[in-house]
């Protein structure tokens, strides 16, 4: 039994000397002193409450935008995907408040079973509902923003705030928050009410499509490169005959030539930076268009 003062601080999962390689989808990385699991506001109170002990080093959420270093990291990574992962409410409507920990894919199709209809495009981005608002992910003509209504963060000081996109400048990609260094907790998503079979037919043909184009069967981050305005990067990297391109573990994907794939599992940090920094060169000579990388670095979007 637990004496009068004594409380519990965290119930999260916390590991240490933890493989990073364990939680990215590219399936690279060092080790981590640290690796922990917030599930619910307190854990993550607690966290930041003792931030300077902690020594946090970056906010994850799938890992599936995520390129670490090799190199050990001396500190703690936050995972967010355990985050109030129950938490899903419907507001009024078509308004769902949607945790940040969230699995987009079965919001999704959790919401697609009701008939909703907005959030299709999610089942085909394998990331947390956090990591999607943070990069401003989107996939055939939707990107997450356009029905956030409103999103409840964490700051390091511990303030919770609402936030809509006006507090953000958001474009392809790209979500430059006005205030710096806070957490998403969850987003406010506004939905349209269609019928079951609808939406499960849009989710159907995404998901075919997908599978026919993309290799979703190797360790990949999605697409390394944000497209250009006028053409993909996938098109520039083909017209440089990179598919199929090595260098150690890592390569250019043969069936899409946007995806640097780990091809069997054994590639590190370094081969992985080294081909997306061949290609970005290659095709930067070959076309005079210098690619952006659409993949983040362990720890990049915080300042610590
Ligand atoms: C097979 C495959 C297909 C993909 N297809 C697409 C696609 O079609 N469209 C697309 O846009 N992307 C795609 N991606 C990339 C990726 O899934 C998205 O970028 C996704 O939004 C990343 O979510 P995550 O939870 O994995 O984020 P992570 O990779 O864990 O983190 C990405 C960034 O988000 C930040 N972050 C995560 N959670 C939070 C939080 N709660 N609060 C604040 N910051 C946070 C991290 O600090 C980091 O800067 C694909 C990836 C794969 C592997």
């Amino acid at each position: 039994m637990l004496g009068s003062n004594m409380t519990i601080d965290f119930i999260g999962d916390e590991y240490t000397s933890f493989d990073i390689s364990k939680i990215t989808t590219i399936r690279v990385g060092g080790k981590v002193s640290k690796f922990v699991k917030p599930k619910s506001l307190s854990d993550l109170r607690f966290l930041i409450k003792n931030k300077n002990k902690n020594k946090i080093k970056a906010i994850i959420g799938k890992g599936s935008n995520t390129l670490p270093s090799d190199k050990d990291v001396d500190g703690i990574i936050i995972g967010m995907s355990d985050f109030n992962k129950s938490n899903l409410l419907q507001l009024k409507n078509n308004i769902f408040t949607v945790s940040s920990g969230i699995s987009a894919p079965k919001f999704s199709k959790f919401v697609g079973n009701y008939g909703y209809s907005g959030a299709e495009f999610m089942t085909a981005i394998p990331g947390t509902i956090g990591g999607l608002l943070s990069m401003n992910a989107g996939c055939y003509g939707t990107e997450i923003w356009e029905i956030v209504k409103s999103v409840q963060t964490i700051d390091f000081a511990g303030n919770l705030h609402t936030r809509t996109a006006d507090d953000y400048n958001i474009s392809y990609r790209c979500v430059i928050p006005k205030h710096k260094n806070e957490i998403f907790l969850s987003a406010d998503l506004v939905l349209i009410k269609s019928s079951v079979e609808k939406v499960k037919d849009i989710i159907r043909c995404l998901m075919l499509k997908r599978i026919s184009t993309q290799p979703l069967e190797k360790f990949s981050f999605g697409s390394t490169f944000k497209n250009t305005k006028k053409i993909s990067a996938a098109q520039l990297i083909e017209s440089c005959n990179l598919k199929g391109f090595k260098i150690g573990g890592a390569q250019v994907s043969l069936k899409h030539a946007n995806f640097v794939i780990n091809a069997d599992g054994n590639a590190s940090s370094k081969e992985i930076n080294d081909l997306i920094e061949h290609i970005t060169i290659k095709v930067l000579n070959k076309t005079g268009i210098k690619l952006e990388r659409e993949v983040r670095n362990l720890g990049d979007g915080f300042e610590f």
